[in-house]
């Protein structure tokens, strides 16, 4: 009854609870943004526990980030009592992958102690075989192939299984043979790409299906966040679980037929298209799992009906939508309106931004509650700038990381030899890092014998070094190298794995070489290798903290601090602020070109799926902003507003006056026609009747705008105007 009812059931609307209760056979749960998907999720695995139908070990469940798993698991933590020790299959995709792995690799034919390479090893390992295959590698970019073999990992596809057409597609008809030829190296070198982590265990539980077997039993329960944005592959391995094994004798437990997975996501959603994710797998799910139960929720727990408003408006403009209703209760007079605001150039955008986030501090919101989710990372920068500038805390995620400087990779390329010696990508990528007159040509020789041989470099290199064909100062260097790493192996088992860094980085010589370095950024370079020896501190183990960077994309050093979030749209999934910003709502840019041009419809559908996305983030405030002017590759071009704006509701927006240092930048014409959208409210054909006082600027706007015009008499797309100032810009 209900005065039984456990206290997380309590907090719940009926439909919220029916999929939380809905403990036998397959679930969907379809519902737009915030309507408490993710917390069904969590508070399902804690009813589970509660009611003691699995142990912690016993549930599969997908996050689609690091930070969204760590999170779930303080939830569910809090939900039933603080009694959860670990629950070792919540993760993502990729790192319950490593997982399967690690515990089976020799089914794949790996060692347990395999390398996971980052997309900077995937390049230069293409780049070998490329070369060595004697194709041109400019007119056939190892980058380029790299990303084909995504796309087909994305789809689970090994070399035997790629369309003859996709083979054709990379230098006339070899795209099989070098996706072939890069397994078998990655197999040598004992490793494997991101793709590879959901691709080897699907292989391997194909080709074993005892395996298989033992891990279809143990998970009683399957539970998947963010469905819509799955991939192939990914499907593959739900589904591989997800099937239930046949009964036997003196088997005991339960025993349905249908599988109790519970997937929920929101077609509007769906954001990765561009990675491989298929929406139809969400639209299907109803086939796949016969008699499914599909919840929908309705009611929006999130946003102020203005914001709920103008995102639903928005994504209206979609076609092919399952389509859904979402309402609010929170309806307060005080709620502000979505705002749209006008800057003349990006800077002029941060400083605006920065300005508001000073006035909100001031009115005691938390910068915790900020965030500022941008299309395109390299718009990060300005903000970062100016956040610095005005002393205000910012923390990026998912962005461009410490671990990608160059010092951390190179040192970290020196604890991944002494962990795994068979990585000849690191080893290649310091074996003359410090310099130790390894020349280019002592270095092709010692890939020659490691070739010849099929050993790792390392290996060769005692090999090469008991030889005479090296120069002796080479072999000398060669030989004392080999003999270090020998040594730091030696003390892996025994020494914390700070010490062992800090040694290695001393001995080697690598930490000298910065501390001898005189260019400018030396300094901040020997600061960072500082961090990284912090940083492993904390950590069991060098190996343990090898595995932890390579899966933790998203890691956040210093989450006790209050800050604004600075993020791209694509990682703001699942989040939620109090007040969200949202830059650069110009044509060419939101929509991106590239999607555009590559997408056709659906690319523009993504879009705007992204844009819905983004603004469902916000609970209280969003505010949207475009600039007139902004340099893209390092050209000034010219820009229009994005046509998003142009489908938000007049109801739920308003155009911000913005007092700002230059006054009226805001009373940009509104109503003028002629646009290619009809009547536009943000058309800024009008120069704005700002007080800019420079003379240049004013050219620089007629011209822009001049430009403009012409073009938008012939044109019926919608691409972004080029209107070059050169290297200095508008002002
Ligand atoms: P998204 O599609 O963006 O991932 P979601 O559907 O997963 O959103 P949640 O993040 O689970 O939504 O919930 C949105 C917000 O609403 C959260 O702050 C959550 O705590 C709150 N919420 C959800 N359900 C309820 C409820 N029944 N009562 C009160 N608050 C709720
Ligand atoms: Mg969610």
């Amino acid at each position: 009854g209900a005065a039984a009812q456990p206290d997380y059931l309590r907090g719940l609307n009926p439909e919220q609870a029916e999929a939380v209760q809905a403990i036998d056979g397959p679930v969907l749960v379809l519902a737009g943004a915030g309507t408490g998907k993710t917390r069904v999720l969590t508070t399902r695995i804690a009813h589970i526990l509660n009611l003691g139908l699995a142990y912690p070990s016993q549930i599969f469940a997908v996050t689609f980030t690091n930070k969204a798993a760590r999170e779930m698991k303080e939830r569910i933590a809090l939900l039933v009592g603080g009694a959860v020790e670990g629950m070792p299959w919540l993760g993502t995709f990729h790192s319950i992958g490593v997982k399967f792995l690690r515990r089976h690799a020799e089914l794949v034919g790996l060692r347990s102690d395999f390398t996971i390479l980052d997309t900077d090893d995937v390049v230069r390992l293409i780049k070998q075989l490329i070369q060595a295959e004697g194709i041109d590698d400019k007119r056939w970019p190892a980058r380029q192939f790299a990303s084909m073999i995504d796309g087909w990992k994305n789809k689970g596809l090994a070399p035997a299984d790629i369309p003859e057409g996709d083979s054709r597609a990379f230098a006339n008809g070899k795209g099989r043979a070098l996706f072939a030829a890069y397994q078998a190296r990655l197999q040598t070198l004992n490793a494997c790409d991101f793709g590879d982590l959901l691709c080897h265990p699907i292989r391997m539980f194909r080709n074993h299906p005892d395996v298989l077997k033992e891990y279809q039993r143990k998970f009683r329960f399957l539970l998947v966040d963010e469905y819509q944005d799955t991939n192939t592959a990914q499907y593959m391995l739900l589904r591989l679980l997800a099937q239930r094994p046949a009964a036997e004798d003196g088997d005991t437990g339960r025993r349905e037929n249908a599988p109790n997975i519970c997937c929920v996501g929101d077609d509007d959603q769906s954001i990765y298209g561009w990675r491989g994710a298929e929406v139809e797998n969400i639209l299907r799910f109803d086939r796949d799992f016969p008699g499914a139960k599909v919840v929908r929720l309705e009611r929006n727990y999130r946003s102020s009906e203005h914001i709920l408003g103008a995102a639903g408006h928005l994504i209206s403009h979609n076609e092919g939508r399952l389509g859904k209703t979402l309402f609010t209760d929170r309806r307060d007079p005080d709620d502000d309106r979505v705002q749209v605001h006008a800057a003349w150039d990006s800077e002029e955008e941060a400083r605006a931004v920065g300005e508001e986030i000073e006035q909100l501090q001031r009115r005691d919101v938390r910068l915790n509650d900020m965030a500022i989710l941008v299309r395109a990372s390299f718009q990060m920068r300005e903000f970062e700038e100016r956040f610095v500038t005005l002393g205000l805390n910012y923390r990026v995620i998912g962005g461009p990381r410490f671990y990608e400087r160059q010092e951390i990779r190179d040192a970290m390329a020196y604890f991944r030899v002494v962990c795994q010696p068979a990585d000849d990508l690191a080893f290649g990528r310091i074996v003359n890092v410090p310099k130790r007159g390894l020349g280019e040509a002592s270095v092709r020789l010692l890939h020659d014998h490691a070739r010849a041989d099929d050993k790792p470099m390392l290996a060769a290199a005692q090999d090469l070094v008991g030889t005479d064909e090296l120069k002796p100062r080479a072999r000398k260097s060669l030989s004392d190298v080999t003999e270090q790493f020998a040594r730091w192996q030696g003390l892996l088992e025994t020494m914390p794995g700070h010490e062992l860094a800090e040694v290695i980085l001393e001995e080697s010589g690598y930490t000298e070489m910065w501390q001898n370095d005189r260019s400018a950024d030396a300094p901040s370079r020997l600061e960072n290798l500082k961090e990284l020896i912090e940083t492993i501190s904390g950590f069991e183990s060098l190996r343990a903290f090898l595995e932890h960077v390579a899966l933790v994309m998203d890691v956040d050093t210093n989450a006790d601090m209050d800050a604004v979030s600075l993020m791209t749209l694509h990682s703001a999934k699942g989040l939620e602020f109090d007040t969200v910003f949202l830059p650069g709502w110009e044509e060419g840019l939101f929509p991106h070109q590239r999607a555009l041009d590559e997408g056709g419809r659906s690319g523009l559908e993504e879009e705007r799926r992204l844009a819905y996305v983004g603004l469902t983030r916000a609970k209280r405030r969003c505010h949207i902003w475009f600039v007139s002017n902004r340099r893209i590759h390092g050209l000034w071009q010219s820009t229009i507003p994005s046509r998003f704006l142009d489908e938000l509701p007049e109801d739920h927006v308003e155009v911000a006056e913005t007092d700002g240092q230059y006054g009226g930048y805001a009373s940009y014409g509104r109503g003028q026609s002629g646009g290619p959208y009809g009547a536009s409210r943000f058309d800024r054909a009008e120069p704005f009747a700002g007080n800019y006082q420079s003379p240049g600027w004013r050219r620089a706007q007629q011209n822009a705008t001049s430009a403009t015009r012409e073009n938008w008499g012939t044109r019926s797309g919608h691409a972004v105007e080029r209107v070059a100032y050169g290297e200095s810009g508008p002002r």
